[in-house]
């Protein structure tokens, strides 16, 4: 009887014991990741205009172009209590080649690029136009108080952003040509741009396109510089085409020169542009490149480099329903994802469907998972 009773007691601890242990674990990896971004990205103003306050709406970081950026929005973002990230346009620039045609990009037959849709490319090794951005970028963060600094546009010119991407061969100015046989100690023989383009694809391509991206990265690591100069602290953070090592025959690395190896060291955000409708891909692939990409760069959600993706909310070129606004948004959270931010801010306000979905999602992950 004894033997029993005890045998009863030791089984009823035991299974006390199995509770607790379930219930803290589960506490536990709720409590793992927390969602530190709830972010919105656009001038706030169609929120503002309609009388919202972001914090009541979830919101608390938002991303801005720089050029939208001022001082009255900057102080009633802060007594909001808002992250604040500004934006940077970095390769692109229609205006500036036009300007000055010493920095217009250059293809295999030796001629001047055509616009890419609505992007134009900078030639990224001439001298000039370095900087010129890396200035601009100096005035940004001296002007204004900001929490980091999002690079966009980073990449050799190409149109990533189509459901038939315009994927050219450049940049074969004589900066680029110079510069890649000085860095690569490759000699490059005399001749046309068109014949020294041609020989340099078809004898040293793996070398052209390893230092293609190593030109990106030096980009990002300059940009890294100046803000440890004015605002140490601040994020740098990127924009970027989503697609894998494979789609389109490995273009992100071959054509854009987005090497995420190469870039992780230097970037601390990467913001994936997973606009499913803009590039004819279904609601539920955001979900899947946010697990290919968290795994593909061993992201801890705990530790740099973070992800924070921008989803699509902005009807264009077909309407994003509320379901889908929905699935995306939530996609972007997926994997080791710690943040989310939406094009656009304007879309989510004119739209009080998708309004009340980010309202009721991010005020979930508020209280769920408080920062
Ligand atoms: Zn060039």
């Amino acid at each position: 009887m004894n033997c029993n009773n005890r045998a009863l007691k030791i089984c009823l601890y035991s299974v006390a014991i199995l509770s607790l242990c379930i219930t803290l674990n589960s506490c536990t990896q709720n409590s793992k990741k927390i969602i530190e971004i709830r972010g919105i990205y656009g001038n706030p103003k169609p929120f503002w205009d309609k009388g919202m306050n972001l914090p009541a709406l979830g919101v608390n970081a938002i991303f801005v172009h720089s050029g939208s950026i001022n001082h009255d929005m900057m102080e009633k973002a802060r007594s909001e209590g808002l992250k604040i990230y500004a934006e940077f346009a970095t390769l692109n620039g229609k205006n500036y080649v036009q300007d000055h045609p010493e920095a217009w990009a250059i293809n295999e037959k030796g001629v001047r690029v055509e616009a890419a849709s609505w992007f134009m490319g900078v030639c990224p090794t001439e001298p000039g136009f370095k900087k010129y951005r890396m200035n601009q970028l100096r005035d940004l963060l001296t002007r204004y108080d900001l929490d980091g600094v999002w690079m966009d546009y980073v990449h050799w010119h190409a149109q990533f952003e189509e459901p038939e991407p315009i994927l050219p061969e450049t940049c074969f100015c004589d900066h680029c040509l110079n510069k890649f046989a000085k860095d690569s100690k490759i000699s490059i023989p005399e001749g046309s741009t068109a014949e020294r383009a041609k020989w340099t694809l078809e004898n040293v391509d793996p070398e052209w396109r390893d230092w293609r991206c190593q030109v990106i990265k030096e980009w990002a690591t300059d940009m890294r510089l100046v803000i440890q100069d004015v605002k140490p602290g601040a994020l740098l953070g990127l924009y970027h085409c989503p697609w894998n090592d494979s789609e389109f025959d490995g273009a992100r690395r071959r054509i854009l020169g987005l090497d995420y190896d190469m870039l992780k060291e230097v970037i601390d955000v990467f913001s994936p542009m997973v606009y499913h409708g803009r590039m004819g891909r279904d609601p539920e692939w955001v979900a899947e490149n946010i697990n290919w990409f968290c795994d593909r760069l061993e992201i801890n959600y705990d530790s740099y480099p973070k992800v924070w993706p921008i989803v699509q909310a902005h009807d264009d070129p077909a309407k994003i329903s509320g379901e889908e606004f929905e699935m995306v948004l939530k996609g972007g959270l997926s994997a080791s994802s710690t943040g989310v931010m939406m094009f656009t801010t304007y879309s989510v306000a004119q739209d009080t469907v998708k309004t009340e979905i980010m309202n009721n999602l991010y005020n979930d992950l508020k209280r769920d998972h408080l920062p």
